[in-house]
């Protein structure tokens, strides 16, 4: 089949991977001069299935109500009174009940847990080199109420079979040792020794090298600007200079996926803005081996080779990507805190991004009621954990084949009145 896949951050480049793989003839349409300039760019590194977790949850609108009012807030609230926003922020009201928390919580593992595989196997036979690092993660707690509170999650990973270790200062220190050296007292953490770490920009960039390589065509540079129908079936996309025709047409447009598809099919997803900066390494003794979780910040610190990556935080404010000095300010206070003297925050890069956010969490993979066009978008904070899983399960679905793992309640039909 010829299949246009529109997008090239992570889940349009681990798309193109399995399809081509599958024997499809490939392009990929992206509007920048590269893959992964977008939300795939510059996130906070994790491979984080044992942490794939709903944002809507039971309790969370009162924390988040907390939240609005503390000083450096993991969560900020901007009404612009727009219909999308509104919306959005109803169906995820409604999804924080405890079954449906349950329904997400278990989709969401699912792919997550199916992403860890197929990366394994990805990693098996090709050579891609992204940073990654196979040390698990470790979430931090910097009081006793935190680590009391870890028994809900604690049940929760028993419950779905995930590996994890309950550590005391010691333990934290034995499995990040330069964290002997944090000014701020800790009590203890949180470990899934399964998780990974790896810079989710180096990735997608070799593997859409390696795409290319293996004949898929990557059309740099170009916005697509409609989609074309013929009888209720996509027939390809219009560009500004060309008109791209196909057999199907996969939208990977991760926040951008509704402006295209607008009139033409509701799709809810809505952009949730995060921070990183970037940090060269001054003295490795003194920095990160793999990925440290502040559940006091919600701010995630992970060691590339002679970088930390430091990301968190969520702002509902539209589509506003301005770089805020304040943001920037908290994540640098949280790592110098917990790896003093580990790198120069000085001489930090500073980035935003959007993620892709649908009201119970869970991305949108399959096929839509417009025929041949199908969806591989709206995986939120675990895009890159989520991205070999979901671009495998979405090969396997456009291919005709049954997917590895149960996948009708992750397409747009969930969403059906
Ligand atoms: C601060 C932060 C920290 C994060 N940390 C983690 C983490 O630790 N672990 C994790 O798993 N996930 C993390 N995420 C989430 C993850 O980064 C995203 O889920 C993932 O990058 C989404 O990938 P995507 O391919 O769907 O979207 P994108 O990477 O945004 O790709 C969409 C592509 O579509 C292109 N495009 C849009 N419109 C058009 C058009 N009209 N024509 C042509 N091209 C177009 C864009 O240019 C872009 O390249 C984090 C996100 C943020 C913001």
């Amino acid at each position: 089949m010829k299949i246009i896949i529109l997008g090239s951050g992570v889940i349009g480049v681990t798309s193109a991977y399995y399809l081509s793989k599958a024997g499809h003839e490939v392009t990929v349409i992206e509007r920048h001069a590269k893959a992964a300039l977008d939300t795939s760019f510059a996130n906070a590194g994790q491979i984080s299935p044992g942490y794939a977790s709903p944002w809507a949850a039971p309790g969370i609108p009162v924390k988040a109500f907390k939240w609005l009012f503390a000083k450096n807030s993991p969560l900020t609230i901007r009404p612009d009174w727009s219909l999308a926003q509104i919306k959005w922020m109803a169906a995820m009201l409604q999804n924080c009940s405890p079954e449906r928390y349950q329904v997400n919580k278990s989709r969401m593992v699912r792919l997550a847990e199916y992403s860890r595989q197929c990366l394994i196997e990805l990693r098996a036979h090709e050579n891609i080199a992204y940073d990654g690092r196979q040390q698990g993660t470790t979430q931090l707690f910097r009081s006793t109420k935190q680590l009391d509170a870890a028994q809900n999650d604690i049940r929760v990973l028993s419950e779905f079979g995930i590996p994890f270790e309950l550590l005391d200062l010691q333990g934290v220190i034995a499995a990040e040792p330069a964290l002997a050296n944090s000014t701020v007292p800790l009590v203890g953490g949180l470990r899934l020794p399964n998780d990974e770490t790896g810079d989710c920009h180096l990735f997608t960039q070799k593997l859409a090298e390696l795409c290319a390589n293996q004949g898929v065509q990557f059309v740099y540079n170009t916005s697509v600007d409609e989609l074309l129908l013929q009888n209720n079936a996509a027939t390809g996309v219009r560009c500004a200079n060309a008109v791209y025709h196909a057999d199907a047409v996969l939208c990977t447009l991760g926040v951008y996926t509704p402006f295209l598809l607008k009139g033409r099919l509701d799709v809810p997803i809505y952009p949730i803005k995060g921070y990183s900066i970037t940090v060269p390494i001054n003295d490795a003794a003194c920095a990160p081996l793999s990925t440290v979780l502040d559940e006091t910040y919600k701010i995630a610190i992970t060691r590339f080779e002679n970088r930390i990556r430091v990301g968190g935080m969520a702002e509902l404010r539209g589509y506003n990507k301005d770089l805020l000095a304040s943001r920037r300010a908290t994540l640098e206070m949280v790592v110098n805190e917990l790896y003093p003297n580990a790198g120069d925050t000085q001489k930090a890069s500073f980035w935003t991004g959007l993620r892709p956010v649908t009201p119970d969490s869970t991305p949108i993979i399959g096929a839509t009621p417009i025929k041949n066009l199908w969806l591989n978008a709206g995986h939120g904070t675990l895009g890159w954990t989520m991205a070999c899983g979901s671009g495998k399960l979405t090969a396997d679905l456009i291919s005709g084949k049954v997917g590895e793992i149960e996948s009708a309640d992750l397409a747009i039909a969930r969403y059906a009145k």
